[in-house]
């Protein structure tokens, strides 16, 4: 079975953030934990593989192949639901065989790998790219790298609910908007397909801006026939997207250290950083109501020396 029963849901819990710096601007931030999902998948990849584990169900598949990098939470996601929900994982890996606290755990999971090499993998957009596994996984259905377009974004649509439900909970009536860290968009792409222009979505870019970001989040809120969408990016890459900086180590520990919850340096670090910057540049009024997303990630970061 791909997808899995509806008493199977994961449950992500929205927590107030309390930090110095929202206090002093009167800023209320709430932080929905999707890093706490499931103990084996977590963040925001599960939700952008539901709506390919139900098409993969549908068309009679069995298993899912898809690609990615050495740290790739997206893989580890597929690979954590291939091995929870009892499907087969197929795993395409850019560059040559590695040995990472990622790819082990892909392995115990029973993913299946393949190393395409820098150039294999680089073919991956081009048409007859799919042939050869197809022929080799008749089985397996086939998702896009990082579980992006229209299907990753309509599963992401599910934080919404996520949060709705939780709200009284934390004895708020309603929020004013969202923050979240950007890599492709896809997942900004669904909270705005679910908000349709009633709260906007701010998106802090992981990556350099000449990824592309805007153009694909603009793509699939056009795919999806919304028309008045309420979003705005801001840049948090902080010059790359693996670029690592010691102000950036040193905010993470403190706000790991006055929080309690743990963040990773490329994507969910760098998004609660920039907000920072936004909240102290005044961006914000007094009162705002903000939902941020823990996107997850922790797992990438074992291991991981990033570039300075
Ligand atoms: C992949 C990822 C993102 C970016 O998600 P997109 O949908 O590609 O924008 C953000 N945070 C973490 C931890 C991720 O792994």
């Amino acid at each position: 079975m791909l997808f899995p029963p509806s008493d199977w849901l994961p449950k992500a819990p929205l927590e107030r953030l309390h930090l110095d710096w929202l206090e002093t601007a009167g800023i209320d931030v709430a932080i929905l934990r999707l890093d706490l999902i499931d103990p084996l998948i977590s963040g925001n990849k599960w939700f952008k593989l539901i709506e390919h584990l139900k098409a993969a169900e549908q068309s009679g598949a069995k298993g899912i192949i898809s690609l990615g990098g050495a740290h790739s939470n997206h893989l580890h996601a597929l690979a954590a639901a291939g091995k929870r929900l009892g499907f087969a994982t197929v795993g395409l890996l850019r560059g040559h065989p590695l040995e990472t606290p990622t790819v082990n755990d892909l392995q115990a999971f029973g993913m299946q790998l393949h190393w395409l090499g820098y150039g294999g993998y680089r073919a991956r957009h081009e048409a007859g790219f799919w042939e050869p596994w197809q022929a080799q996984y008749p089985d397996l259905f086939p998702v896009p790298e990082g579980g992006g377009g229209l299907q990753g974004a309509h599963g992401c649509r599910q934080l919404k609910t996520l949060v709705s439900e939780q709200l009284n909970a934390l004895g708020w009536r309603d929020y004013d908007g969202w923050w979240l860290a950007c890599g492709t968009g896809t997942t900004l792409a669904g909270v705005v397909l679910a908000e349709a222009g009633d709260r906007p979505v701010y998106g802090a870019l992981a990556v350099p801006d000449d990824h592309g970001v805007a153009q694909q989040v603009e793509r699939i809120v056009e795919e999806a026939g919304l028309r008045v969408p309420a979003y705005e990016l801001f840049d948090a890459s902080r010059g790359g997207f693996a670029k690592v900086d010691s102000p950036l180590l040193e905010f993470i520990e403190q706000t790991e250290q006055a929080s309690g919850i743990p963040f990773e340096p490329l994507y969910t670090g760098k998004a609660l950083l920039a907000l920072k910057q936004q909240v102290e540049a005044g961006t914000f009024a007094r009162g705002t109501r903000l939902i941020f997303v823990h996107t997850g990630g922790l797992q990438g970061r074992r291991g991981f020396s990033p570039q300075t």
